[in-house]
């Protein structure tokens, strides 16, 4: 069929050999793609050629030509493929954690070094601080205190009662995010509040108890904001972690080890009890977080055991 003049879109969702496409005009396209494109997810910029030719058995409104560089992606192992990008493209990683079901410093952790690695930007969103008496309020600000102080930005919030809802409106606005955490940490709470109604994210299904299997399969698919930015939602997206890391990218991923590493009294020095250790030396003078000297021995412990397909428990 006859094409009309290229355009540029942005890849709302991916399935198999279409994609649905936005206009620069805001409209949706659904489009094939050109069998020259190897890989397409969401969040992709690409340019396509509306289809001129409107006979009724055309289904589709486009044509995807040529795929823009990425600047950022996220990937799944893939039994078959390796890696296998699920998303493209994102700013900042919004890390949920809750109080429940717990709170866990170890999984903040290792989100943070999957963030590091791939270069993008962390946010820090405690959920369900309206759980939380004053006294315990003040020990989990102790605690995230951990983490503002290396840099990250950190936020207490309440899908529950809007408590710093504000502040991550702000922070999500111009930029397009993915919410990844555990099971139960509230991530559809928090994106069904930010998101208007017509527009409900998949809610957490107890009743799928399959694992993997249906989850990864459902495809990744990019939301607006009313207020600004973007986010990438799926069950793939949310369950993005930790895969197969050398020690090197491990120790990169703790951001505040950078200034002592390479003064260490041995040059192949393990960061335990190896002497002349500067990071355990730090860590003893209460520089470094013990709870993040640990978990990056506990981090380093899972990948020797976790071979490339694993995931994180
Ligand atoms: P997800 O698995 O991360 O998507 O978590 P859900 O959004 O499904 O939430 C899991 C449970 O936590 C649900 O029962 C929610 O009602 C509850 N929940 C979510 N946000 C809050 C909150 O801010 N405060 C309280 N008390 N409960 C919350």
């Amino acid at each position: 069929s006859q094409l009309g003049e290229a355009q540029e879109g942005l890849v709302i969702s991916r399935f198999g050999q279409h994609a649905d496409i936005e206009a620069s005009d805001g409209t949706l396209q659904r489009c094939n793609l050109r069998r020259t494109i190897s890989s397409l997810v969401t969040g992709d910029r690409v340019v396509w050629r509306p289809a001129l030719n409107t006979q009724s058995d055309i289904k589709v409104n486009g044509i995807v030509e040529a795929v823009h560089e990425r600047h950022s992606v996220l990937t799944r192992p893939d039994y078959y493929d390796g890696l296998k990008p699920i998303a493209a493209n994102i700013d900042q990683i919004v890390v949920v954690s809750a109080i429940l079901p717990e709170l866990s410093l170890n999984i903040i952790d290792r989100y943070l070094v999957a963030c590091e690695t791939l270069g993008i930007q962390p946010i820090i969103v405690l959920n369900k601080i309206d759980l939380l008496d004053d006294e315990n309020r003040q020990w989990v600000s102790e605690l995230m205190k951990i983490y503002s102080d290396i840099g990250y930005k950190v936020l207490e919030v309440s899908s529950h009662t809007n408590e710093g809802m504000e502040e991550l409106t702000d922070i999500l606005a111009g930029k397009i995010s993915v919410f990844v955490g555990q099971s139960g940490v509230g991530k559809s709470s928090l994106l069904n509040a930010l998101l208007p109604n017509e527009q409900t994210i998949l809610v957490n299904d107890v009743s799928d108890n399959s694992g993997l299997g249906q989850h990864t399969t459902t495809t990744a698919r990019l939301y607006h904001f009313p207020q600004g930015g973007d986010v990438i939602d799926s069950p793939g997206v949310r369950e993005f972690g930790l895969w197969h890391l050398s020690t090197e990218q491990v120790t990169k991923g703790f951001v505040e080890f950078k200034e002592y590493l390479g003064g260490c009294k041995f040059r192949d020095c393990k960061h335990l009890d190896d002497p002349g250790c500067l990071i355990r030396e730090a860590t003893d003078q209460g520089k470094i977080a013990e709870s993040r000297f640990e978990n990056y021995h506990r981090i380093l412990e899972s990948m020797e055991q976790v071979k490339p397909r694993g995931n994180f428990t």
